[in-house]
Protein backbone atom coordinates (compact mmCIF):
# COMPACT_ATOMS: atom_id res chain seq x y z
CA UNK A 1 0.00 0.00 0.00
CA UNK A 2 1.35 3.90 -1.06
CA UNK A 3 2.58 5.71 1.89
CA UNK A 4 2.04 9.24 2.11
CA UNK A 5 1.66 11.84 4.75
CA UNK A 6 -2.28 12.81 5.62
CA UNK A 7 -4.98 13.61 7.93
CA UNK A 8 -6.27 10.05 9.90
CA UNK A 9 -8.74 11.33 12.17
CA UNK A 10 -9.37 9.36 15.61
CA UNK A 11 -5.56 8.96 15.56
CA UNK A 12 -3.40 11.37 17.79
CA UNK A 13 -1.60 13.88 15.91
CA UNK A 14 1.72 11.45 15.67
CA UNK A 15 3.83 10.79 12.51
CA UNK A 16 2.94 7.09 12.78
CA UNK A 17 -1.07 8.49 12.41
CA UNK A 18 -0.02 10.31 9.63
CA UNK A 19 1.88 8.26 7.46
CA UNK A 20 0.39 4.85 7.96
CA UNK A 21 -0.55 2.77 4.94
CA UNK A 22 -4.00 1.76 5.94
CA UNK A 23 -6.20 4.89 6.71
CA UNK A 24 -9.59 2.69 6.01
CA UNK A 25 -11.90 3.45 8.89
CA UNK A 26 -13.70 -0.34 10.12
CA UNK A 27 -17.67 0.38 10.94
CA UNK A 28 -18.87 1.19 14.64
CA UNK A 29 -20.76 -2.06 16.15
CA UNK A 30 -24.35 -1.79 15.75
CA UNK A 31 -26.66 -4.50 16.94
CA UNK A 32 -26.31 -7.82 18.84
CA UNK A 33 -23.48 -10.10 17.37
CA UNK A 34 -22.06 -13.39 18.59
CA UNK A 35 -18.69 -15.00 17.83
CA UNK A 36 -16.39 -17.62 19.55
CA UNK A 37 -14.13 -14.93 20.94
CA UNK A 38 -14.50 -11.08 21.39
CA UNK A 39 -11.35 -9.10 22.46
CA UNK A 40 -11.73 -5.65 24.24
CA UNK A 41 -9.04 -3.40 22.56
CA UNK A 42 -7.12 -3.42 19.11
CA UNK A 43 -3.22 -2.76 20.22
CA UNK A 44 -0.41 -5.89 19.77
CA UNK A 45 -1.74 -7.24 22.14
CA UNK A 46 -5.58 -7.97 21.25
CA UNK A 47 -4.83 -7.99 17.65
CA UNK A 48 -1.70 -10.76 18.33
CA UNK A 49 -4.36 -13.32 20.57
CA UNK A 50 -6.97 -12.15 17.72
CA UNK A 51 -4.37 -13.17 14.88
CA UNK A 52 -4.00 -16.29 16.85
CA UNK A 53 -7.43 -17.34 16.91
CA UNK A 54 -8.34 -16.74 13.41
CA UNK A 55 -5.12 -18.75 12.53
CA UNK A 56 -6.69 -21.33 14.41
CA UNK A 57 -10.08 -21.02 12.96
CA UNK A 58 -12.28 -19.44 15.48
CA UNK A 59 -14.40 -16.65 15.00
CA UNK A 60 -13.68 -13.83 16.37
CA UNK A 61 -14.95 -9.90 17.06
CA UNK A 62 -12.55 -7.38 18.13
CA UNK A 63 -14.12 -4.18 19.81
CA UNK A 64 -12.03 -1.14 19.69
CA UNK A 65 -12.95 2.17 21.84
CA UNK A 66 -11.10 4.24 19.00
CA UNK A 67 -8.81 3.27 16.32
CA UNK A 68 -6.72 -0.06 15.44
CA UNK A 69 -3.34 0.78 17.28
CA UNK A 70 -4.62 4.47 18.93
CA UNK A 71 -3.32 2.63 22.41
CA UNK A 72 0.20 2.64 22.94
CA UNK A 73 0.82 0.26 19.69
CA UNK A 74 0.24 2.88 17.33
CA UNK A 75 2.43 5.63 18.84
CA UNK A 76 5.41 4.10 20.47
CA UNK A 77 9.32 3.96 20.11
CA UNK A 78 8.97 1.13 17.16
CA UNK A 79 11.54 -0.30 19.06
CA UNK A 80 11.92 -4.39 19.15
CA UNK A 81 13.50 -5.03 22.13
CA UNK A 82 13.76 -8.58 23.46
CA UNK A 83 13.20 -9.48 26.78
CA UNK A 84 11.39 -7.99 29.39
CA UNK A 85 11.54 -4.69 31.66
CA UNK A 86 13.15 -6.77 34.29
CA UNK A 87 16.50 -8.92 33.60
CA UNK A 88 16.09 -12.66 34.36
CA UNK A 89 17.84 -12.42 37.57
CA UNK A 90 15.63 -10.40 39.59
CA UNK A 91 12.66 -12.38 38.01
CA UNK A 92 14.65 -15.57 39.71
CA UNK A 93 14.94 -13.69 43.05
CA UNK A 94 11.00 -12.70 43.04
CA UNK A 95 9.60 -15.89 41.66
CA UNK A 96 11.67 -18.55 41.76
CA UNK A 97 14.36 -19.68 39.30
CA UNK A 98 12.35 -22.53 37.46
CA UNK A 99 9.72 -19.37 36.88
CA UNK A 100 12.56 -17.31 35.45
CA UNK A 101 13.69 -20.26 33.07
CA UNK A 102 10.51 -20.64 31.55
CA UNK A 103 10.09 -16.59 30.68
CA UNK A 104 13.71 -17.06 29.51
CA UNK A 105 12.40 -19.75 27.05
CA UNK A 106 10.13 -17.74 25.43
CA UNK A 107 12.12 -14.20 25.73
CA UNK A 108 12.95 -14.15 22.06
CA UNK A 109 9.76 -15.52 20.63
CA UNK A 110 7.75 -11.66 20.11
CA UNK A 111 10.81 -10.75 17.90
CA UNK A 112 10.10 -13.92 15.74
CA UNK A 113 6.64 -13.86 16.11
CA UNK A 114 6.67 -10.17 14.76
CA UNK A 115 9.25 -11.10 11.79
CA UNK A 116 7.06 -14.30 11.02
CA UNK A 117 4.11 -12.84 10.55
CA UNK A 118 5.73 -9.59 8.44
CA UNK A 119 6.85 -12.34 6.22
CA UNK A 120 4.24 -14.97 6.29
CA UNK A 121 1.53 -11.78 5.27
CA UNK A 122 3.81 -9.34 3.80
CA UNK A 123 3.03 -6.87 6.16
CA UNK A 124 4.73 -3.79 4.99
CA UNK A 125 6.10 -1.96 8.39
CA UNK A 126 9.81 -1.02 7.92
CA UNK A 127 11.23 -3.47 10.04
CA UNK A 128 14.78 -2.88 9.91
CA UNK A 129 17.29 -5.24 12.08
CA UNK A 130 19.17 -4.34 15.50
CA UNK A 131 19.45 -2.12 18.17
CA UNK A 132 21.89 -0.53 20.69
CA UNK A 133 21.85 -0.03 24.03
CA UNK A 134 24.12 3.11 25.13
CA UNK A 135 25.82 3.29 27.86
CA UNK A 136 26.84 6.57 29.65
CA UNK A 137 28.59 5.25 32.65
CA UNK A 138 31.13 2.44 33.19
CA UNK A 139 29.07 1.40 35.62
CA UNK A 140 26.78 1.14 33.14
CA UNK A 141 28.67 -0.80 30.48
CA UNK A 142 29.35 -3.39 33.62
CA UNK A 143 25.76 -4.18 34.03
CA UNK A 144 25.08 -4.45 30.50
CA UNK A 145 28.41 -7.03 30.12
CA UNK A 146 26.00 -8.69 33.36
CA UNK A 147 22.55 -8.88 31.72
CA UNK A 148 24.39 -10.25 28.63
CA UNK A 149 26.52 -12.83 30.66
CA UNK A 150 22.51 -14.48 32.15
CA UNK A 151 20.54 -13.85 28.69
CA UNK A 152 23.09 -16.41 27.10
CA UNK A 153 22.59 -18.95 29.86
CA UNK A 154 19.07 -18.67 27.93
CA UNK A 155 20.10 -18.68 25.04
CA UNK A 156 19.93 -15.12 23.47
CA UNK A 157 23.05 -14.94 21.03
CA UNK A 158 22.21 -11.83 19.11
CA UNK A 159 24.12 -9.28 22.15
CA UNK A 160 27.64 -8.18 21.93
CA UNK A 161 29.39 -5.62 23.97
CA UNK A 162 30.59 -2.60 21.77
CA UNK A 163 33.38 -0.25 23.22
CA UNK A 164 33.90 3.20 23.02
CA UNK A 165 35.86 3.26 20.05
CA UNK A 166 32.81 1.66 18.24
CA UNK A 167 29.44 3.80 19.44
CA UNK A 168 29.92 6.21 16.48
CA UNK A 169 28.69 2.97 14.17
CA UNK A 170 25.70 2.78 15.73
CA UNK A 171 25.36 6.74 17.27
CA UNK A 172 27.71 9.57 15.83
CA UNK A 173 27.97 11.15 19.56
CA UNK A 174 30.27 11.67 22.07
CA UNK A 175 27.82 11.14 25.02
CA UNK A 176 28.14 7.42 25.06
CA UNK A 177 31.11 5.25 26.80
CA UNK A 178 30.04 2.25 25.56
CA UNK A 179 27.74 0.31 24.98
CA UNK A 180 26.01 -3.35 23.73
CA UNK A 181 23.93 -4.01 20.75
CA UNK A 182 21.30 -6.78 20.05
CA UNK A 183 20.79 -8.55 16.34
CA UNK A 184 17.57 -9.84 16.92
CA UNK A 185 16.56 -6.49 18.37
CA UNK A 186 15.19 -3.66 15.48
CA UNK A 187 12.83 -1.40 14.83
CA UNK A 188 8.78 -1.17 12.51
CA UNK A 189 7.16 1.56 12.07
CA UNK A 190 4.41 0.04 14.62
CA UNK A 191 0.96 1.52 13.22
CA UNK A 192 1.50 0.32 10.21
CA UNK A 193 2.60 -3.63 11.68
CA UNK A 194 -0.61 -3.50 13.86
CA UNK A 195 -2.84 -2.22 10.87
CA UNK A 196 -1.17 -5.14 8.84
CA UNK A 197 -1.65 -8.02 11.31
CA UNK A 198 -5.05 -6.70 11.91
CA UNK A 199 -5.86 -7.06 8.15
CA UNK A 200 -4.42 -10.35 8.40
CA UNK A 201 -6.53 -11.02 10.88
CA UNK A 202 -9.83 -9.84 9.08
CA UNK A 203 -8.15 -11.70 5.98
CA UNK A 204 -9.04 -14.94 7.92
CA UNK A 205 -12.62 -14.25 8.75
CA UNK A 206 -11.90 -11.74 12.16
CA UNK A 207 -14.44 -8.63 12.46
CA UNK A 208 -12.72 -5.51 14.08
CA UNK A 209 -15.14 -2.39 14.66
CA UNK A 210 -13.86 0.76 15.78
CA UNK A 211 -15.60 3.71 17.92
CA UNK A 212 -17.46 0.62 19.70
CA UNK A 213 -16.41 1.14 23.46
CA UNK A 214 -17.27 -1.62 25.79
CA UNK A 215 -19.10 -0.02 28.43
CA UNK A 216 -19.70 -3.35 30.47
CA UNK A 217 -18.17 -6.70 30.55
CA UNK A 218 -20.26 -9.56 32.21
CA UNK A 219 -17.69 -12.11 33.38
CA UNK A 220 -19.89 -14.90 33.49
CA UNK A 221 -20.24 -18.52 32.34
CA UNK A 222 -22.19 -16.86 28.84
CA UNK A 223 -19.93 -13.56 29.00
CA UNK A 224 -20.76 -10.52 26.95
CA UNK A 225 -20.09 -7.17 26.58
CA UNK A 226 -22.40 -3.85 25.72
CA UNK A 227 -21.14 -0.97 23.36
CA UNK A 228 -23.21 2.22 23.09
CA UNK A 229 -24.54 0.41 19.59
CA UNK A 230 -24.54 -3.26 20.35
CA UNK A 231 -23.98 -6.33 22.31
CA UNK A 232 -21.66 -8.79 21.70
CA UNK A 233 -21.81 -12.15 22.84
CA UNK A 234 -19.12 -15.04 23.38
CA UNK A 235 -17.99 -17.89 24.83
CA UNK A 236 -14.61 -16.27 25.87
CA UNK A 237 -13.78 -12.69 26.15
CA UNK A 238 -9.87 -11.55 26.11
CA UNK A 239 -9.27 -7.86 28.11
CA UNK A 240 -6.42 -6.15 26.10
CA UNK A 241 -7.36 -2.41 26.70
CA UNK A 242 -3.83 -1.57 28.76
CA UNK A 243 -3.19 1.97 29.79
CA UNK A 244 -6.21 2.85 27.95
CA UNK A 245 -8.97 0.88 29.84
CA UNK A 246 -11.35 2.59 32.44
CA UNK A 247 -14.03 1.04 34.37
CA UNK A 248 -15.02 -2.39 32.79
CA UNK A 249 -12.78 -4.44 34.72
CA UNK A 250 -11.31 -2.74 37.95
CA UNK A 251 -9.16 -5.97 39.41
CA UNK A 252 -7.19 -5.94 36.28
CA UNK A 253 -6.75 -1.68 36.18
CA UNK A 254 -5.70 -1.57 39.90
CA UNK A 255 -2.59 -3.21 39.17
CA UNK A 256 -1.20 -0.82 36.68
CA UNK A 257 -0.27 2.99 36.68
CA UNK A 258 -0.77 4.64 33.06
CA UNK A 259 2.18 6.18 32.37
CA UNK A 260 3.10 8.44 29.76
CA UNK A 261 5.90 8.81 27.49
CA UNK A 262 6.70 11.30 24.54
CA UNK A 263 7.93 11.08 21.15
CA UNK A 264 8.91 13.59 18.31
CA UNK A 265 9.70 13.30 14.64
CA UNK A 266 12.29 15.97 12.33
CA UNK A 267 11.48 17.00 9.62
CA UNK A 268 12.79 14.95 6.91
CA UNK A 269 16.37 15.44 6.87
CA UNK A 270 19.37 14.94 4.07
CA UNK A 271 20.16 11.56 3.59
CA UNK A 272 23.71 11.67 4.27
CA UNK A 273 23.36 13.65 7.50
CA UNK A 274 20.56 10.95 9.07
CA UNK A 275 23.26 7.89 7.60
CA UNK A 276 26.39 9.98 9.45
CA UNK A 277 23.95 10.01 12.56
CA UNK A 278 23.09 6.79 12.81
CA UNK A 279 25.21 4.79 10.19
CA UNK A 280 24.42 1.10 10.80
CA UNK A 281 20.45 2.48 11.07
CA UNK A 282 20.10 0.38 14.18
CA UNK A 283 17.39 1.70 16.80
CA UNK A 284 19.03 3.30 20.10
CA UNK A 285 18.35 3.30 23.72
CA UNK A 286 20.55 4.43 26.49
CA UNK A 287 20.44 3.02 30.06
CA UNK A 288 19.34 5.59 32.33
CA UNK A 289 16.19 4.91 34.44
CA UNK A 290 14.01 7.60 32.64
CA UNK A 291 15.49 7.06 29.18
CA UNK A 292 15.79 8.55 25.88
CA UNK A 293 15.19 6.34 22.44
CA UNK A 294 15.31 6.91 19.35
CA UNK A 295 15.44 5.45 15.70
CA UNK A 296 15.52 6.63 11.98
CA UNK A 297 12.24 6.40 10.28
CA UNK A 298 11.89 5.22 6.99
CA UNK A 299 11.54 8.30 5.22
CA UNK A 300 14.57 9.56 6.83
CA UNK A 301 13.60 11.49 9.67
CA UNK A 302 14.88 11.71 13.15
CA UNK A 303 12.34 9.90 15.46
CA UNK A 304 13.16 10.95 19.16
CA UNK A 305 11.47 9.55 22.58
CA UNK A 306 12.17 10.07 26.18
CA UNK A 307 10.14 11.79 29.27
CA UNK A 308 7.86 10.17 31.70
CA UNK A 309 4.67 11.18 33.19
CA UNK A 310 3.62 9.16 36.19
CA UNK A 311 -0.66 8.98 36.02
CA UNK A 312 -0.02 9.47 32.21
CA UNK A 313 -0.12 13.37 32.51
CA UNK A 314 1.67 15.37 29.73
CA UNK A 315 3.54 18.14 30.11
CA UNK A 316 2.46 21.15 28.44
CA UNK A 317 5.08 21.39 26.11
CA UNK A 318 6.01 17.88 24.34
CA UNK A 319 8.56 19.35 22.03
CA UNK A 320 10.09 21.47 24.96
CA UNK A 321 10.94 18.41 27.04
CA UNK A 322 12.24 16.17 24.52
CA UNK A 323 13.70 18.18 21.62
CA UNK A 324 16.58 19.34 24.24
CA UNK A 325 17.60 15.76 24.76
CA UNK A 326 17.65 15.30 21.33
CA UNK A 327 20.74 18.41 21.18
CA UNK A 328 22.19 17.11 23.92
CA UNK A 329 22.81 13.84 21.89
CA UNK A 330 23.03 15.52 18.52
CA UNK A 331 24.04 19.25 18.80
CA UNK A 332 24.52 19.52 15.29
CA UNK A 333 20.55 19.47 15.17
CA UNK A 334 19.88 22.90 16.02
CA UNK A 335 18.47 24.32 13.49
CA UNK A 336 16.17 21.21 12.38
CA UNK A 337 11.99 21.65 12.23
CA UNK A 338 10.01 19.32 14.16
CA UNK A 339 7.12 18.14 12.06
CA UNK A 340 5.35 16.16 15.24
CA UNK A 341 5.53 15.51 18.71
CA UNK A 342 2.85 13.60 20.43
CA UNK A 343 2.66 11.12 23.72
CA UNK A 344 1.21 7.92 24.89
CA UNK A 345 0.26 6.01 27.61
CA UNK A 346 1.74 2.88 28.59
CA UNK A 347 0.59 0.63 32.12
CA UNK A 348 3.13 -0.15 34.22
CA UNK A 349 3.17 -2.60 37.04
CA UNK A 350 4.99 -2.53 40.27
CA UNK A 351 6.84 -5.31 39.41
CA UNK A 352 7.82 -4.25 35.60
CA UNK A 353 6.22 -7.97 34.47
CA UNK A 354 3.39 -8.23 32.47
CA UNK A 355 0.22 -9.36 34.33
CA UNK A 356 -1.85 -11.99 33.30
CA UNK A 357 -4.42 -14.10 34.55
CA UNK A 358 -8.59 -14.67 34.55
CA UNK A 359 -11.52 -12.93 35.93
CA UNK A 360 -13.23 -15.80 35.34
CA UNK A 361 -13.59 -19.39 33.59
CA UNK A 362 -14.18 -17.17 31.01
CA UNK A 363 -12.78 -13.86 30.55
CA UNK A 364 -8.94 -13.82 30.51
CA UNK A 365 -6.77 -10.17 30.44
CA UNK A 366 -2.89 -9.07 29.68
CA UNK A 367 -1.68 -6.12 30.47
CA UNK A 368 1.44 -3.85 31.65
CA UNK A 369 4.11 -4.86 29.54
CA UNK A 370 5.82 -1.72 31.09
CA UNK A 371 7.50 0.30 28.52
CA UNK A 372 9.22 -2.84 26.72
CA UNK A 373 5.83 -4.35 24.91
CA UNK A 374 6.19 -4.29 21.15
CA UNK A 375 7.61 -8.22 21.78
CA UNK A 376 6.13 -9.25 24.89
CA UNK A 377 2.08 -8.30 24.00
CA UNK A 378 3.23 -10.04 20.27
CA UNK A 379 3.85 -13.20 22.69
CA UNK A 380 1.41 -13.02 25.33
CA UNK A 381 -1.21 -12.18 23.06
CA UNK A 382 -0.43 -15.55 21.08
CA UNK A 383 0.06 -17.20 24.86
CA UNK A 384 -4.02 -15.37 25.21
CA UNK A 385 -4.84 -17.40 22.34
CA UNK A 386 -3.49 -20.32 22.86
CA UNK A 387 -5.41 -20.74 26.36
CA UNK A 388 -8.71 -20.35 24.62
CA UNK A 389 -8.07 -22.96 23.17
CA UNK A 390 -7.19 -25.29 26.04
CA UNK A 391 -3.27 -24.65 26.18
CA UNK A 392 -3.11 -23.97 29.28
CA UNK A 393 0.97 -24.66 30.26
CA UNK A 394 2.25 -20.91 29.19
CA UNK A 395 -0.95 -19.14 30.40
CA UNK A 396 -0.66 -20.62 33.92
CA UNK A 397 3.31 -20.18 33.78
CA UNK A 398 2.78 -15.99 33.37
CA UNK A 399 -0.85 -15.96 35.67
CA UNK A 400 1.28 -17.66 38.81
CA UNK A 401 3.47 -14.48 38.83
CA UNK A 402 1.99 -11.91 41.44
CA UNK A 403 1.24 -8.52 40.52
CA UNK A 404 0.31 -6.28 43.32
CA UNK A 405 -1.10 -2.47 43.81
CA UNK A 406 0.78 0.77 43.48
CA UNK A 407 1.49 1.60 47.08
CA UNK A 408 0.05 4.69 48.34
CA UNK A 409 -4.02 3.85 47.16
CA UNK A 410 -5.08 5.69 44.30
CA UNK A 411 -4.36 9.59 45.91
CA UNK A 412 -0.66 8.48 46.74
CA UNK A 413 0.83 6.25 44.37
CA UNK A 414 1.69 8.42 41.30
CA UNK A 415 3.78 11.25 43.85
CA UNK A 416 5.35 7.54 45.50
CA UNK A 417 6.78 6.29 42.04
CA UNK A 418 7.45 9.63 40.59
CA UNK A 419 9.69 10.35 43.58
CA UNK A 420 10.91 6.91 43.12
CA UNK A 421 12.00 7.52 39.66
CA UNK A 422 13.42 10.88 40.71
CA UNK A 423 15.71 9.20 42.96
CA UNK A 424 17.01 6.68 40.24
CA UNK A 425 17.22 9.57 37.57
CA UNK A 426 19.52 11.43 40.42
CA UNK A 427 21.74 8.94 40.87
CA UNK A 428 21.97 8.13 36.73
CA UNK A 429 22.84 12.36 36.46
CA UNK A 430 25.71 11.58 39.35
CA UNK A 431 26.57 8.22 37.45
CA UNK A 432 26.27 6.27 40.80
C1 LIG B 1 5.29 6.69 23.83
C2 LIG B 1 5.56 5.22 24.00
C3 LIG B 1 6.76 4.69 23.51
C4 LIG B 1 7.02 3.32 23.65
N1 LIG B 1 8.11 2.80 23.02
C5 LIG B 1 8.30 1.46 23.02
C6 LIG B 1 9.34 0.88 22.26
O1 LIG B 1 10.03 1.57 21.51
N2 LIG B 1 9.54 -0.46 22.37
C7 LIG B 1 8.75 -1.25 23.15
O2 LIG B 1 8.98 -2.45 23.23
N3 LIG B 1 7.69 -0.73 23.82
C8 LIG B 1 7.43 0.58 23.76
N4 LIG B 1 6.35 1.10 24.40
C9 LIG B 1 5.40 0.18 25.06
C10 LIG B 1 4.47 -0.52 24.06
O3 LIG B 1 4.04 0.40 23.08
C11 LIG B 1 3.25 -1.09 24.81
O4 LIG B 1 3.70 -1.96 25.83
C12 LIG B 1 2.30 -1.88 23.91
O5 LIG B 1 2.02 -1.22 22.71
C13 LIG B 1 1.01 -2.18 24.65
O6 LIG B 1 0.10 -2.80 23.76
P1 LIG B 1 -1.37 -3.17 24.23
O7 LIG B 1 -2.05 -3.79 23.09
O8 LIG B 1 -1.29 -3.97 25.49
O9 LIG B 1 -2.03 -1.77 24.63
P2 LIG B 1 -2.49 -0.57 23.68
O10 LIG B 1 -1.70 -0.50 22.45
O11 LIG B 1 -2.55 0.65 24.52
O12 LIG B 1 -3.95 -1.02 23.23
C14 LIG B 1 -5.06 -1.01 24.06
C15 LIG B 1 -6.27 -0.66 23.20
O13 LIG B 1 -7.45 -0.92 23.95
C16 LIG B 1 -8.40 0.08 23.62
N5 LIG B 1 -9.38 0.13 24.70
C17 LIG B 1 -9.21 0.53 25.99
N6 LIG B 1 -10.37 0.44 26.67
C18 LIG B 1 -11.29 -0.03 25.80
C19 LIG B 1 -12.67 -0.32 25.92
N7 LIG B 1 -13.35 -0.13 27.06
N8 LIG B 1 -13.34 -0.78 24.82
C20 LIG B 1 -12.68 -0.99 23.65
N9 LIG B 1 -11.35 -0.71 23.49
C21 LIG B 1 -10.67 -0.25 24.55
C22 LIG B 1 -7.56 1.35 23.50
O14 LIG B 1 -8.22 2.35 22.76
C23 LIG B 1 -6.30 0.82 22.82
O15 LIG B 1 -6.35 0.94 21.42
C24 LIG B 1 6.08 2.47 24.32
C25 LIG B 1 4.90 3.01 24.84
C26 LIG B 1 4.63 4.37 24.68
C27 LIG B 1 3.33 4.91 25.21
Amino acid sequence: MEKSIGPNPGHAASYYAASARDKRIRPKLDGEHTADVCVIGAGFTGISAALQLAENGYSVIVLEADRIGFGASGRNGGQIVNGYSRDLETIAKRYGQEKADRLGEMSLEGGRIIRERVAKYGIECDLVDGGFFAAFTDKQVKEMAEVRAHWKRHGHDGLEMVSKAEVSKYAKTDRYVGGMIDRHGGHIHPLDLVLGEAAAAESLGAKIFENSKVMHLDTGPQPFVCTEGGIVKAKHMLVCGNAYMAGIAPKVTEKMMPVSSQVMATEVLDAKLIEELLPANYCVEDANYVLDYYRRTADNRLLYGGGIGYGGQDPADLTGVIRPNMLKTFPQLKDVKIDFAWSGNFALTLTRIPHMGKLSDTVYFSHGDSGHGVTTTHLLGKILGEAVHGQMSRFDVWSSLQAYPFPGGRMFRVPLTALGAWYYGLRDKLGV
